[in-house]
Formats: structure tokens, sequence, C-alpha cells
């Protein structure tokens, strides 16, 4: 089975778009999606319907929480609660009603998924080292977990013969084997804003044939987004981040 991670949308609709040709390409035949759909960008809605016309197996994230009034943004930034509240203004009901039914962990064998961490669920703290790794695996009990969050992507690995030794696949683009492996906890990175100084839509690819866990990066038409988001009066900020990949 191929598996397809999408994660950290976050409204944009041209890195979506971009991100769901290239998995079609690569034969993806179930679709996954780790939490974000909208926030910081133009395009909520019609980024929803994409994930929803996937079927995609998806959770909720801290942006899509926070849209509903479910999460306090009080520890959002200055930009971030400013989408949030762009967005409210903009959302339909049907776009409630979808993020409104979605869990905060999705455990689906072979693979769970999650926001944040299998730990803390509800806090959406970050996996961004093999310390958070190590205490979310303490909560996995699929062989694959899929996560998002920091936007920055990185693939975690475990023998359960050794808990405590978790090798890290760091990079932003890499395909590794996890044969002999019992845990595998993917960040799959952000489709919609990435942070790890690599511009490229980022997703995840998992072959369980071939136990091959693999993150891409995909060219997207960021100058259009840009546009689309000044048209929209969101903060500028959030426009000039993309070409940046921060
Ligand atoms: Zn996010």
């Amino acid at each position: 089975m191929r598996i397809g991670i999408l994660g950290d949308i976050h409204a944009n609709l041209e890195a979506l778009e971009a991100v769901v040709a290239a998995m079609r390409r690569e034969g993806v035949e179930r679709w996954v999606q780790v939490g974000d759909i909208v926030g910081y960008g133009p395009e909520p809605s019609a980024c929803i319907d994409v994930v929803r016309d996937l079927g995609c197996i998806t959770c909720v994230g801290n942006h899509d929480a926070a849209v509903l009034d479910r999460l306090d943004t009080t520890y959002f930034n200055n930009f971030a609660r400013a989408a949030i509240q762009w967005t409210q203004q903009r959302l339909q009901p049907r776009d409630r009603e979808f993020l409104g039914n979605l869990e905060l962990v999705v455990r689906q064998p072979p693979f769970t998924v999650v926001h944040g961490t299998l730990h803390l669920p509800e806090q959406f703290g970050y996996v961004i080292s093999p310390v958070e790794a190590l205490d979310s695996f303490e909560f996995q009990d699929t062989q694959l977990c899929f996560v998002g969050h920091s936007h920055v992507p990185a693939i975690y690995l475990r023998r359960d013969a050794a808990p405590e030794d978790i090798h890290v696949v760091p990079h932003s683009e890499a395909e590794i084997s996890y044969r002999g492996f019992d845990r595998v906890l993917m960040n799959v990175g952000s489709v919609g804003q990435p942070r790890d100084e690599d511009p490229r839509a980022a997703y995840g690819l998992v072959d369980t044939e071939l136990e091959i866990a693999a993150i891409r990066r995909v060219e997207y038409d960021i100058a259009g987004v840009q546009r689309k988001i000044r048209a929209a009066g969101l903060p500028e900020v959030l426009a000039n981040r993309l070409a940046l990949g921060v």
C-alpha cells in the first residue's frame, strides 16, 4: 500500500494542488492529512474541499481547533491570530461541520495520525528532537505514526528491543528503508508553509510493502499565493515568509 501524507496545508491551494498532483503520479492509494488545513493562507474553504474529496484520514490541528473557538489563541503570535480571525469570517457552515468532526488522534493500523504528539495530543506539543519522539513512542501502538505541526520534516525510528536508541533522519528531503524498525514516527513537514528554509511544499510518502518512508518536495506557484494573501488583506509577513521557507 502506498500512503501519501499531507500536513499543515494552511489554506495554501497552490501548494496543495501541486502536492496532490505529485502524489497521484507516485500512485498514492491511501490519503492522510495530519492537521492545520486552515490558518495563515487565503483559501481555507477550497483546501477543506480538496481534503474532503480525497477522502483523507484526518486529525485536527491547533489552527483548525482555533477557528472553531475550541482553542485559546493567547499563545498564537499576532499574525497567526489575525489569520484565525480572518478565516473565521470566511468559513462556510460545511467547513465548520467538517473541522468540527475531526479527532485529536486517529488510529488506523498500520498507522496513527496526530498533529502534535501522542503523549499530549491536546497540548499540541512539537516533535522536533529525539526527546519528544521518545515520549510520543511510549503511546504509539502502531508501527507507523504521522505528525506535523513544526513544519520541519524528520523521520524518527526505533527498535522495541532498544527503545532509547532513536535514529533520526533530519533531512528536508529523504527516502529511507524502515525494515527492521518496530516504530516509525514521521513528521511530514508542511504543504503550505515550510519552515526548514526550503520553500518547496513538503509531503510524506510510505510504501508498506517495500517498507520505505520518504519526504518529498515540490515546487509550486509561490508568487501566485503571495498575490492572493496580499489581496485578501492578510498580514504581509505571511506572504513574504513563503519565498524563504521560514
Ligand atoms: Zn501548522
